[in-house]
């Protein structure tokens, strides 16, 4: 028998479960959400640094300003209101040295238009925050950035939809073509649907590719590493510890992070990945390996910006090179303190073919009667609250 559903949503990470809860706000009454793994948190949802952002990287005029600081509040009271964990310990970013202060002034402006609480601080300030992070003169601290379970808000929000029974869950179902358009076809049968939404992740340019929509855009996938502070050493860290990034490149750079169940990460890393779901070493690697590796040399040829990232990141793999970028920012850290996490992640990276540019913005295209989610990357966890009221309120006819 074909399933049938009102919306079809593709991908249950957390901006498929938000849409969904938005759906339903607005008064939706048959949803299906398909997902292609066996349970939830798979991917990007379930492997984060668990930060809600706190609206400073981004210029205003950019959906991720206008949704990231909204979208952190909603998570922060979604998690008081079910009694998830929830850690507000804010965060610090640090200039290593002179050169990095007009960066540090330029956030700092940024943010407050964003509407962000944030301060400079001098070092005195931020001894007493952080007493083993370093900066060089100034340093900006952020009220709002917090830690969350993000495991823990994908489970509860998939009980609040559960119990609404007007959502169905469909598990171990990926969406392998378009039978025409108004029926998917799934490794678990048909799917009929007024609506479709693409919340695909790593996967939403292959997924509007079968609509049709956004020929333009692929992704490449960059792999991002964590290295765990000793036990022992974890009371080194109140909250969170950034270096001032470089504002072109799409990744914030290895960071200090102590999670909600007190151990303390550093990393992400941001490596070219040979696949989509690249987490181990030969792990996640298809035949899309060949198509990965001659996109990765056409933008290695014609984007500086990827040029830098190419060169400097991979060296991250070497634990001198980690620990050197871990070290600028803390007074105290020894190359024994740090041991490997377990926990890998997958950050894809949206180009435009045309101009080989990398999107630094989330991105929405519509397309008659589906709607994809182009761009979901960080700060997509925190924003998705946000996120999902903007795309029903911009993109969904009811
Ligand atoms: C290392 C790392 C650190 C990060 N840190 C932060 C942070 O601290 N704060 C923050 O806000 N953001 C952070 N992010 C970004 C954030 O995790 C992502 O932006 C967000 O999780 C994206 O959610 P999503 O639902 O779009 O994708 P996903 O969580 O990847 O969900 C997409 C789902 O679609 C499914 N799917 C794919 N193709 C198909 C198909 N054909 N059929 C059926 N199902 C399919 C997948 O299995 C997957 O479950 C980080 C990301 C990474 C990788």
């Amino acid at each position: 028998m074909m399933h049938e559903a009102e919306f079809l949503i593709v991908g249950a990470g957390i901006v498929g479960l938000t849409l969904a809860r938005e759906l339903l706000e607005q008064g939706a009454d048959k949803i299906t959400i398909m997902e292609k793994e066996a349970g939830l948190g798979f991917h990007a949802s379930g492997r984060n640094s668990g930060v809600l952002h706190a609206g400073i990287y981004y210029p205003s005029h950019t959906l991720k300003a206008q949704l990231c600081l909204k979208g952190n509040l909603l998570l922060q009271e979604y998690c008081m209101q079910k009694g998830l964990p929830l850690l507000k310990a804010g965060k610090v970013i640090v200039a290593r040295n002179q050169n990095e202060l007009p960066t540090l002034l330029h956030l700092h402006d940024q943010a407050k238009e964003n509407g962000a609480k944030v301060e400079l601080i001098d070092e005195i300030q931020l001894a007493s925050i952080e007493p083993n992070a370093k900066t060089f003169q100034k340093a900006l601290y952020s009220h709002y950035t917090a830690m969350v379970d993000n495991k823990a808000i994908l489970h509860s929000l998939y009980q609040d939809l559960i119990q609404t029974q007007r959502v169905t869950f469909l598990f171990n179902a990926e969406l392998k073509k378009m039978k025409n358009e108004f029926i998917a076809q799934s490794s678990q049968g048909e799917i009929r649907f007024k609506q479709f939404i693409n919340t695909a992740g790593a996967y939403a340019d292959k997924v509007a590719h079968l609509f049709n929509v956004g020929k333009e855009y692929y992704f490449i996938p960059f792999k991002g590493i964590y290295q765990k502070l000793k036990s022992e050493k974890s009371h080194l860290v109140n909250g969170n510890i950034y270096p001032v990034p470089n504002l072109e490149n799409p990744f914030l750079g290895v960071h200090f992070t102590r999670n909600i169940h007190g151990d303390v990460y550093v990393g992400p890393t941001a490596i070219p990945a040979f696949g989509r779901e690249n987490y181990g070493i030969l792990q996640g690697i298809d035949r899309e390996l060949v198509n990965i590796i001659k996109n990765e040399i056409i933008l290695y040829c014609s984007n500086p910006l990827f040029r830098r990232v190419a060169h400097e990141e991979p060296k991250k793999y070497i634990a001198k090179y980690f620990y050197r970028d871990a070290k600028r920012l803390v007074k105290e850290l020894q190359p024994n303190w740090l041991t490997r996490a377990t926990k890998v992640g997958i950050r894809p990276q949206l180009i435009n073919i045309r101009d080989k540019k990398l999107m630094m913005d989330f991105l929405v295209v519509q397309e008659r009667h589906s709607v994809h989610v182009l761009n979901a990357i960080s700060p997509a966890f925190t924003s998705s609250m946000a996120f999902a009221k903007y795309i029903v309120q911009m993109y969904i006819k009811s």
